[in-house]
């Protein structure tokens, strides 16, 4: 069975990056009928915060990205940590170091000044253990000195990394506590995860933690290592990046199922496809489709899929998420009343709306209430020859079968009698029944708001 993993260290918001490789383990274990897992490297204590955490669980939420089972603390695994460093003593992988701070810096600088590697090479290696003195020690790996390690990456091809550039790293400090990297090999053996897709500025990091996995002899997982999002100006994207949180694209008013489909889109690709469902995201992602170079984050591609996704949504989760947008924008909720208005007219206002800011503004015929006040385009259109056209419209309105065939077919004779076209009739109209010249097409705007209110700001505007 499939088990992919997303590994947070838990010290801001979830940045763009970090949904996207999220999603990439979301899709690739949805699509199997895998397990998609969720650990919080919360090991660095001082830089860690529970209030990060709940930022990254809420930007996940928010994406539809539902890990299974608990969230995993990777601190709380500590002392499993130090049993396997304790195991890999005891199997002569691993040795205890009791070097100063001191003698490590002479080593270097004496390296550095014969032109050597300044690689660390510890003379308790091979010290025989009963030599060992009663003095506070860290335990290292004992690296392979001669070969490589290879990387067999699912994206990135076979990486050669030469044995004598890693050292003998650190696993348990003299404190006792495990460090990063022993921490992230226990736990995805320990969580059985299948396979590591992250961004490649770990690939290093694979390499040390492949020794460990073979120092315990433990399977290794298929490595994909993603290449990194770059801004909009062609720089490393990263925390630093204010505006590039979820929570900030979430307040932009992007919905959530775009912004999944442009992140899935973000450095992977299936043939032409830029529009596509979760269902077929789900069933078409694959490590062979991930890019090798770096994806360029572009606004109007994630604005045009979401106009796209806007379009296709069914009414009611639309309006389910809109009022998640109004929530998290601080702004009123809808009244009882507009709700019932927005379902009605939604299968027009999600018409080439982008954005939820977007779709308000189709709405404003339904949020606004009598009496109207026109903008100052609006009221231009309201000048006395109008508002005499108005006044003569609205009794044959009264009269009227409210269907959008009746209407056209009213509105078109009303016109013709008039010597005139519908389309010069559509301004005053929109002004009155709007205030504004920007809407919803007129009969979209009558049908939506019935007989008895557009009569009603008919009525208004008219006088
Ligand atoms: N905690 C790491 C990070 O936030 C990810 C580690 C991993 O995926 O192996 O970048």
């Amino acid at each position: 069975q499939v088990v992919t993993r997303f590994a947070p260290s838990p010290t801001g918001y979830l940045h763009i990056g970090g949904a996207r490789t999220a999603l990439f383990n979301w899709l690739y274990a949805r699509g199997r009928g895998g397990r998609f897992l969720l650990r919080i490297e919360d090991t660095d204590r001082a830089r860690s915060s529970p209030e990060a955490t709940q930022a990254i669980l809420d930007g996940m939420a928010w994406l539809g990205l539902d890990h299974d089972g608990a969230a995993v603390s990777q601190f709380e695994r500590a002392a499993r940590h130090a049993e396997v460093a304790q195991q890999m003593l005891e199997a002569g992988t691993a040795y205890k170091c009791f070097a100063t701070q001191d003698e490590i810096q002479a080593f270097r600088d004496a390296a550095k000044a014969e032109g050597r590697s300044t690689l660390y090479a510890s003379p308790w290696r091979d010290a025989a253990p009963e030599t060992h003195p009663d003095l506070p020690y860290v335990i290292r790996i004992k690296a392979p000195r001669d070969g490589a390690t290879v990387i067999q990456d699912a994206v990135q091809g076979d990486v050669t990394i030469r044995n004598d550039q890693l050292d003998d790293m650190v696993l348990l400090r003299s404190d006792g506590t495990p460090v990063y990297m022993l921490a992230v090999a226990v736990d995805d053996h320990d969580m059985c995860v299948t396979h590591v897709i992250r961004g490649d500025d770990h690939l290093n990091n694979a390499a040390r933690q492949m020794l460990i996995y073979r120092a315990m002899g433990w399977p290794l997982p298929i490595y994909a290592h993603i290449p990194l999002i770059h801004g909009p100006d062609g720089k490393k994207l990263s925390k630093r990046h204010g505006a590039l949180g979820t929570q900030e694209y979430r307040q932009m008013g992007y919905p959530a199922a775009g912004m999944r489909n442009y992140l899935a889109r973000l450095g992977w690709s299936h043939g032409d496809d830029e529009f596509f469902t979760d269902a077929q995201a789900q069933e078409w992602f694959d490590l062979g489709g991930i890019g090798k170079s770096a994806a360029r984050f572009d606004f109007k591609k994630l604005e045009n899929i979401c106009g796209q996704h806007m379009a296709a949504a069914d009414d009611a989760a639309l309006l389910h998420e809109l009022s998640d947008f109004l929530r998290v924008t601080g702004q009123p909720a809808l009244t009882p009343a507009q709700s019932e208005l927005m379902l009605e007219g939604m299968y027009c206002l999600k018409e080439r709306a982008r954005t939820f800011p977007e779709l308000l503004d189709k709405a404003q015929f339904i949020l606004t209430s009598r009496p109207i006040s026109p903008d100052e385009k609006a009221a231009a259109q309201l000048d006395t020859v109008s508002r005499g056209m108005l006044r003569e419209l609205t009794p044959q309105l009264q009269n009227a079968t409210w269907n959008r065939e009746s209407l056209e077919e009213l509105m078109t004779q009303f016109a013709d009698a008039r010597g005139t076209k519908f389309g010069k009739l559509a301004g005053p109209l929109r002004a009155a029944l709007a205030g504004r010249s920007a809407t919803p097409s007129v009969f979209d705007m009558m049908l939506v708001l019935g007989q008895a209110e557009t009569l009603g700001r008919l009525t208004d505007a008219g006088q």
